[in-house]
């Protein structure tokens, strides 16, 4: 089959799905982060994994992002759409926009990042990390809905799960980042491993804004504004998601993802 869909992301996007199923899997690397819910949107069949948890239960430094991949990819999915949460460095970029990443720098560590731990040594490339032709899918879709959205950013994945400080921040944001998730790595490059085509489909849900100006005053980021712009923000990513998978064809890709682990053994 394979040429199922898979969303991960946060647990109030399960209403996108029709009829959906539910039921528990696991690979050998663990379980994956939620029961998978299975069902069908615009005539595919899509899986849902809620990256944190159904109850938000896992942190982003302990979700097991190869178990999730890997159950992916059991079910065949060759696509996924990763729904991001993002806090802005980029005064272009606020709250509420949509942000479709397609470089992101890694700034965790300690996270089980690889499914070649050796004897099998691997490389991929990961000089475009996000698939390009999810991404442009993507920017069609958000052209016709009308939404506020940039189809380009650099995505600085930090460890978490606290915020940054104002230092760092600052920092961040001279070096070139506009968006910042916890979780975009390493989930980009496990899919890369498996050959799946990933995309990052984010909302600035707060302003990491470091200018500090009468538009954009510096204000901390906190929880609870994160998680208020994000459910504002549900009912619009779900409207994206629905055109999205109505656009999909299985023969529409022209990308190298599938084929990733050409020439990348050693
Ligand atoms: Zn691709």
């Amino acid at each position: 089959m394979d040429n199922a869909v898979g969303i991960i992301g946060g647990s109030g996007l399960y209403q996108l799905l029709e009829h959906h199923d539910s039921f528990m899997m696991t690979t050998p690397y663990g379980d994956p982060s939620s029961a998978i819910q299975s069902g069908v949107i615009a005539g595919k069949q899509v899986y849902f994994i809620a990256r944190h948890g159904i109850q938000h239960e896992i942190p982003p430094h302990k979700v097991n992002y190869r178990a999730n991949i890997q159950a992916f990819y059991n079910l065949g999915v060759r696509k996924l759409i990763a729904t991001h949460a993002v806090g802005s460095l980029n005064p272009a970029m606020v709250s509420g926009d949509f942000v479709l990443s397609h470089q992101f720098v890694n700034r965790t560590w300690g996270r089980q990042d690889t499914f070649f731990d050796g004897p099998e040594t691997v490389h991929v490339s990961a000089s475009d990390p996000f698939c390009e032709d999810l991404r442009f899918l993507a920017e069609e879709s958000l052209i016709s809905s009308k939404y506020r959205f940039h189809n380009e950013a650099v995505m600085l994945v930090i460890q978490g799960p606290r915020f940054n400080t104002r230092a760092e921040n600052r920092i961040y944001y001279h070096e070139g980042n506009d968006v910042i998730s916890m979780t975009g790595y390493p989930e980009a490059v496990l899919a890369r491993e498996r050959g799946i085509c990933y995309m990052s489909l984010g909302v600035v849900t707060d302003m990491a804004c470091v200018l500090n100006s009468q538009d954009h005053p510096d204000l901390p980021t906190t929880h609870e504004d994160v998680v208020n712009n994000f459910a504002a923000s549900v009912e619009r990513m779900t409207a994206v998601l629905g055109v999205v998978l109505t656009k999909m064809e299985p023969e529409q890709c022209r990308c190298a993802c599938a084929a990733s682990l050409k020439g990348a053994h050693v």
